[in-house]
């Protein structure tokens, strides 16, 4: 298994362009399948299990695990929907929310973030697909929670970018209209708001996402293997 991952994470990273970072979408895979990426090169890992990610923190990157300089730079990021509950096991820790589509959310975020007396990085999700059950915001509750950002809301979070996913079909032109869409809110907002990240695109539509402005893609089977 583990010479597979090394030499598919090398193929992905040598074909997605050096300034668009990879995540390595390793749910529901073990955490051997962690290592043998980290080898490889991997340093941003995606889960999107709260339970699975907090397990694998504590058995590789928890100060405690007995190991955490065997992983130095590992970054684990979760990129599914995320309970409110939930926060507080993640909040040590976690290197990046990708998925933050509530102002309840972020709420939540914030005060988990100041009890470890952290700032935690986070993307807010927007809503680009034409299927309802993908979730997100809206363009007008983006620029709700813009407005009470400049306010001085959640000075424990800080809001790096944009996340989406595109509907899940063979369209490419649709795929890619949807992409402009998110690309096109970031150019809007992003310069003002000192964003960097735009993350979008997986193992099925990475390409169409590189070109139309992603800076992040998140990638799984493509690496990992089918789940
Ligand atoms: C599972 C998942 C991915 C990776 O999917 P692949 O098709 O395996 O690359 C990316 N983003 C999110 C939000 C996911 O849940």
């Amino acid at each position: 298994m583990d010479g597979m991952i090394g030499q598919r994470w090398t193929e992905v990273r040598a074909e997605v362009p050096a300034g668009v970072e990879v995540v390595a979408v390793s749910k529901t895979k073990p955490v051997e399948a962690v290592e043998a990426g980290y080898a490889a090169g991997a340093r941003s890992f995606g889960e999107n299990r709260v339970q699975e990610l907090v397990h694998k923190h504590e058995t590789l990157t928890h100060p405690e695990s007995g190991r955490p300089d065997a992983f130095q730079g590992l970054s684990w990021h979760q990129i599914g929907t995320l309970q409110k509950n939930k926060v507080k096991y993640i909040a040590p820790f976690v290197g990046l929310i990708h998925a933050v589509d509530q102002v309840s959310l972020l709420d939540e975020i914030n005060k988990r973030a100041q009890a470890h007396d952290r700032k935690i990085p986070v993307l807010l999700q927007l809503h680009i697909a034409q299927e309802s059950s993908k979730f997100g915001l809206s363009n007008a509750e983006l620029e709700v929670i813009l407005g009470q950002r400049e306010a001085g809301q959640w000075p424990h979070v800080h809001v790096q970018g944009l996340m989406g996913m595109a509907t899940f079909t063979e369209d490419h032109l649709q795929v890619a209209r949807e992409f402009n869409g998110l690309r096109a809110l970031f150019d809007q907002y992003g310069p003002a708001m000192g964003w960097d990240t735009l993350s979008m695109g997986m193992s099925g539509d990475w390409r169409i996402a590189v070109d139309c402005g992603s800076t992040m893609v998140r990638i799984g089977s493509a690496i990992f293997g089918k789940r």
